[in-house]
């Protein structure tokens, strides 16, 4: 089945008179007519409503939508995007480990890893998101995991996944990705050999900027543990999250076609303008990680960023108070344009250590000429 015939129906029960869409079901307690089917029931809590924590059938069914599209071993919803990822950094932690993060990394993570990992022992080394094969050479007997992330957040740096799973593989390292930009449409990393997929489900699945959700997906061989310290964490998804983004899931192709070609277009036209310096979107075939990104994606999303020509104090700040279509806010993946400026001064790593000051674009659903109109007039300024 395709992708876009699988979102329809992904984690829709089964059987006679079954809603479209999973309804939401809120439950803390489950009850049970005899203690021998609570005790029964408990022997795998994961498998069907046993304590609201662990999921209620609304949680069940996106975890099974989100691990077919992903063509997992298993799935398990959080609480956020954070969540799945401090939940997976947590799984491969233990006093004197040493684990590899891409050093464009969103940002929140580096804190997780440089605050609450250190703490524990844990000692992170942020990697070249270009160095691809290299990351061999700094693979240590007490390294656990190479965590990647591809784009880049804010400068899209595309990482050569099938290199790095080959060196992981070669020293028995795990790995595990941020694959949110990518959607579970445009990435199959389970299928590049990558143990671990995250996605922050904020952006494109719920997909309408009104909820927090994330998701892990495994494979067989790292799942157990993954599972252990997601719930040891316990930082269990909301239903309603759940059920906005099985909702979300069914326009997911349709949102993200649209809205990866109108950025495209946007970009395109960008990079012939004198007021940008740089536009950084893999799609484009100026970009330098173009290549990587062509062989392993089938797709681009409707996020990228570009660097002004202009240096000077406050040109940015003008750029941005001027458009009238694109809000600034957090967050992406929404059905609206956002602006955002992004500040990769903070890496010492990458391509982009010489940089000016970067915007990170998020494209809407909006017309594509209305879009261009207004970043036209407000690159004037
Ligand atoms: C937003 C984001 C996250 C975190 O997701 P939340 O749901 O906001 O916690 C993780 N990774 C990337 C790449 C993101 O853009």
């Amino acid at each position: 089945m395709k992708s876009d015939t699988l979102l329809v129906s992904a984690g829709r029960a089964h059987g006679n008179a079954v809603p479209v869409n999973p309804p939401v079901v809120r439950a803390s307690t489950f009850l049970f007519d005899s203690l021998a089917a609570f005790q029964a029931a408990g022997k795998t809590p994961f498998d069907g409503p046993f304590y609201g924590r662990v999921g209620t059938p609304t949680t069940f069914a996106f975890e099974d939508a989100i691990c077919a599209l992903e063509a997992g071993h298993r799935s398990i919803a959080t609480a956020s995007g954070l969540a799945a990822i401090s939940a997976t950094l947590m799984a491969f932690a233990e006093t004197g480990a040493h684990i590899l993060v891409v050093d464009t990394v969103y940002e929140p993570v580096r804190r997780f890893c440089n605050r609450t990992l250190k703490r524990m022992g844990v000692e992170t080394t942020y990697y070249d998101p270009t160095l691809g094969a290299g990351i061999a050479d700094l693979i240590r007997p007490e390294t656990t995991l190479i965590y990647l992330e591809s784009p880049g957040s804010g400068t899209f740096e595309v990482q050569d996944l099938q290199a790095i799973v080959a060196a992981a593989k070669a020293r028995g390292v795990a790995t595990a990705i941020d694959a949110t930009w990518a959607t579970p449409l445009l990435l199959k990393p389970l299928a590049l050999g990558i143990d671990v997929s995250i996605h922050a489900a904020t952006k494109y699945i719920v997909g309408h900027s009104d909820g927090m959700l994330g998701v892990i997906t495994t494979n067989a061989a790292v799942h157990d543990r993954v599972r252990a310290a997601s719930q040891d964490l316990g930082s269990c998804a909301g239903v309603e999250e759940c059920n906005l983004a099985l909702r979300g899931l069914r326009t997911l192709g349709v949102r993200l076609e649209r809205q990866g070609a109108t950025a495209l277009a946007l970009a395109e036209w960008l990079e012939t303008l004198p007021q940008v310096a740089r536009v950084l979107h893999p799609a484009l075939p100026s970009f330098p990680g173009h290549a990587l990104w062509k062989r392993d994606f089938t797709g681009a999303a409707g996020l990228f960023s570009v660097e002004l020509s202009d240096r000077t104090d406050g040109a940015a700040a003008r750029f941005i108070d001027s458009l009238k279509h694109f809000s600034v806010g957090f967050s992406w993946g929404g059905f609206e344009s956002l602006v955002l400026p992004m500040h990769p001064e903070s890496r010492s790593l990458g391509l982009w250590s010489d940089l000016g000051p970067v915007i990170r674009l998020q494209i809407g659903l909006e017309d594509l000429e209305d879009l261009k109109a207004d970043l036209a007039q407000a690159l004037a300024k």
